[in-house]
């Protein structure tokens, strides 16, 4: 294969799949670099898995190419692609035992048992299942069984991994903590990931850079903190994380135009209306209208001057229950550094 070591991983120019007249993917343009773990975020619907299964070869672009380390792959089957995929049902064989169910690939390639063996074992100490090679499917927890299919998945080295939403059918602990897993195997093998998911948290927790999806095109690429801390439309402000938006005359009041912008409630400092401004501050009055305590933090909802609510969280350092309820119906003055606004069109 005429592949190019220095060109990045995967390249989309101009990629288009529309389903008659579903524009499932729209014009998207895309680079992933080589090693990268790379997100992509969206909800339900917005062309995330069409897009990683034209990566695949499953499925096949109306217009537009798709390279792999230089290659233009558009039109290859799935099988003479270097990338391999990790489903969210696993679809492991259950007749099979964990060590089979990995070997499969090896054995398809016809590599002899000797190196097989050795291969299975490397890898599965590499997913921490060392010493689970004689047991069948069904006697793992859903944890190990991910395991075992990112373990056959990466057994033949593919330069890219594709997992589509992998942790969805785990609880919350468990997917955590394969987050962490996750995250620390891809850094040991090397390999590109390109990951689906609808959980921006997750995203945020692994990803080198994540790409937010709606509606078939990509509204953002950039790191973890370049989409939540800048998020640059009022579609990524509010998916990524929860998100203040300001806009028309109290926009004005607050920035001096009335262009919409963005402001994250744990940026904002809840003050006494008597506060003096810092000259790096905006701050604007209000009336705290609702308080909930949720232990680790306070989350109040304060009416503005000039008439909307913000959403704002405070740590809980040294108050109280009893004395955050009691800021309820209070006159308060709300600041942020200017430098914490994204503005987001509008
Ligand atoms: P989810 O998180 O729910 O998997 P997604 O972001 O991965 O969503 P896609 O599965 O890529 O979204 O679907 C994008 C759009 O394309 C949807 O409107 C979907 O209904 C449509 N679509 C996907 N596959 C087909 C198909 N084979 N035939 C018709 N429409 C399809």
């Amino acid at each position: 294969m005429m592949n190019n070591p220095s060109a990045p991983a995967i390249q989309f120019d101009q990629v288009s799949r529309h389903f008659g007249e579903v524009k499932a993917v729209d014009q998207v343009d895309l680079e992933i670099m080589d090693g990268e773990f790379f997100s992509m975020l969206g909800p339900s619907g917005s062309g995330k898995t069409t897009c990683l299964r034209m990566i695949a070869g499953f499925d096949r672009p109306t217009s537009g190419k798709i390279r792999l380390y230089g290659q233009d792959v558009s039109n290859l089957p799935p099988y003479d692609r270097d990338v391999n995929t990790v489903f969210q049902d696993y679809a492991l064989f259950p007749h099979m035992n964990v060590g089979d169910n990995i070997a499969y690939g090896l054995m398809v390639k016809k590599v002899a048992k000797e190196e097989r063996v050795r291969r299975v074992d490397e890898i599965l100490e590499l997913v921490q299942l060392t010493g689970f090679a004689g047991r069948k499917p069904s006697q793992l927890s859903g944890g190990q069984r991910q395991r075992v299919a990112l373990a056959r998945a990466l057994i033949n080295h593919p330069k890219v991994l594709l997992l589509d939403e992998p942790l969805g059918a785990l609880d919350l602990k468990l997917r955590q903590q394969m987050q962490v897993e996750l995250k620390a195997i891809q850094k040991r093998v090397g390999i590109t990931f390109i990951f689906v998911t609808h959980d921006q948290e997750e995203a945020i927790t692994m990803s080198d850079r994540i790409a937010v999806f709606n509606q078939g095109k990509i509204e953002q690429i950039g790191s973890p903190s370049d989409v939540y801390e800048r998020p640059s439309s009022a579609f990524v402000a509010g998916f990524v994380g929860t998100s203040n938006l300001v806009k028309g005359e109290v926009a004005k009041r607050i920035t001096g135009s009335e262009q919409t912008f963005s402001i994250r409630p744990e940026k904002i400092h809840l003050g006494s209306v008597r506060d003096k401004s810092a000259e790096d501050m905006v701050s604007i009055d209000g009336v705290v209208r609702d308080v909930i305590y949720l232990g680790l933090y306070t989350r109040y909802l304060v009416e503005i001057e000039g008439g909307g609510d913000l959403v704002v969280i405070e740590q809980n350092l040294k108050t109280t229950s009893m004395e955050v309820l009691s800021a309820k119906g209070q006159k308060v003055k709300l600041s942020w550094q200017k430098d914490h606004i994204s503005r987001v069109g509008g």
